[in-house]
């Protein structure tokens, strides 16, 4: 596997309508709408919800015609490139690709035949929109299947080589791939198999992960290790439950790696026996009144004079905590000390200011 400069593996870039996939581009984050596609209306407006907190690319789900048939209607409305996500149909492919798609995701391996996953290849050509090869362990071919007993990473790594080399053969080479396993492991495995074979983008996720709180760790922790050995060009967090918090989860684990830099990142000691302020009450009170910011700003609530001073002072903002009060830093300057009942106050304030003033 070939490394770029900055440690990630070196890819091809790929274009889904204006956003670049790959090369020395930032990991993607895109996420999936759970709205019916032919209903319009509330599919509209799920997407702007998304793209506001930060979703670059949005794939949504045909079923049917109806929902092929829509496409243009969303995409006139909504300022981020639209995928759309096939399953056994290849006409609602073609359909799609007709009606605006800027990419199509599709498992070759339940198309039915060749020719048709060509047929798709043709379409996305003739347009000239990628194709993202989406393998999953619950749906791999059964020859695959059959040769390696169970659903493994060195099973998924092969029918997703085995539809890229179809694809090359056929002289379509606008691919992004995908392998993805609910099992973290084999998903993480498998991933590193493919950086190793091929130098396209891979987007990466943990699929059926999980609910909010378990699906986010789940995907951090397989997302985080290949994204931490340079592996993966865009993400999606695939979690149970509103789609916002998917794109949350995926700037948190891009933020932790320095891969990203988007909204508050909260450092927060744990507390302990010489805690003598609220922190866990300061902390979760902050948490959802920074949930909109979207610039980048580091803000530490540390319970006392252990480790407080260190991370408020590395923080852009920070409150080192003593009894029923607290030091606030700002870029590492003692500013004031403020009462515990004002601590959330004051932070939310100079918060603000350092967004206006950014
Ligand atoms: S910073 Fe202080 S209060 Fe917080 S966990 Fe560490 S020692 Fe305990």
């Amino acid at each position: 596997m070939e490394k770029s400069g900055s440690g990630r593996r070196k890819s091809h870039k790929v274009f889904v309508g204006n956003v670049c996939i790959g090369g020395d581009s930032p990991v993607v984050v895109q996420s999936m709408t759970n709205t019916k596609t032919d209903d319009i209306k509330s599919t509209v407006e799920q997407i702007r919800i998304l793209s506001a907190a930060g979703c670059e690319i949005i794939r949504v789900a045909v079923p049917d015609k109806r929902s092929a048939e829509s496409l243009y209607k969303i995409k006139e409305q909504i300022n981020v490139p639209l995928v759309a996500d096939i399953h056994f149909d290849y006409k609602l492919a073609i359909l799609s690709i007709e009606h605006g798609a800027d990419k199509i995701r599709i498992n070759p391996g339940n198309i039915g035949s060749e020719t048709r996953v060509l047929k798709i290849l043709e379409k996305a050509a003739e347009k000239n929109i990628p194709v993202r090869i989406g393998v999953n362990s619950g749906s791999l071919e059964k020859d695959i299947l059959s040769k390696f007993g169970h659903p493994g990473a060195e099973a998924l790594a092969e029918s997703a080589m085995r539809h890229v080399k179809f694809c090359e053969k056929n002289g379509f080479r606008n691919i992004v791939i995908s392998v993805k396993a609910s099992d973290v492991r084999v998903m993480i495995d498998a991933n590193r198999i493919i950086a190793q074979k091929t130098d396209y983008p891979i987007h990466l996720g943990v699929t059926e992960s999980g609910s909010v709180k378990t699906g986010a760790i789940r995907s951090a922790v397989g997302i985080g290790a290949l994204l931490a050995q340079g592996i993966g060009d865009t993400i999606r967090v695939s979690l149970t439950g509103d789609p916002v918090e998917e794109i949350k989860a995926a700037f948190l684990i891009l933020n932790s790696l320095h891969l990203r830099k988007r909204g508050a990142t909260i450092i927060s000691c744990p507390t302990c026996g010489r805690t003598e302020t609220d922190v866990t009450g300061i902390v979760e009170e902050l948490e959802s009144e920074l949930k909109n910011i979207t610039k980048p700003i580091v803000v530490a609530v540390m319970g006392c004079a252990v480790n407080g001073p260190g991370e408020a002072r590395e923080a852009d903002i920070g409150v080192a905590c003593g009894k029923r009060e607290g030091l606030l830093f700002k870029k590492g300057e003692v500013i004031e000390k403020i009462p515990e009942k004002d601590i959330v106050k004051v932070l939310k304030q100079e918060i603000q200011n350092w967004q206006d003033n950014t």
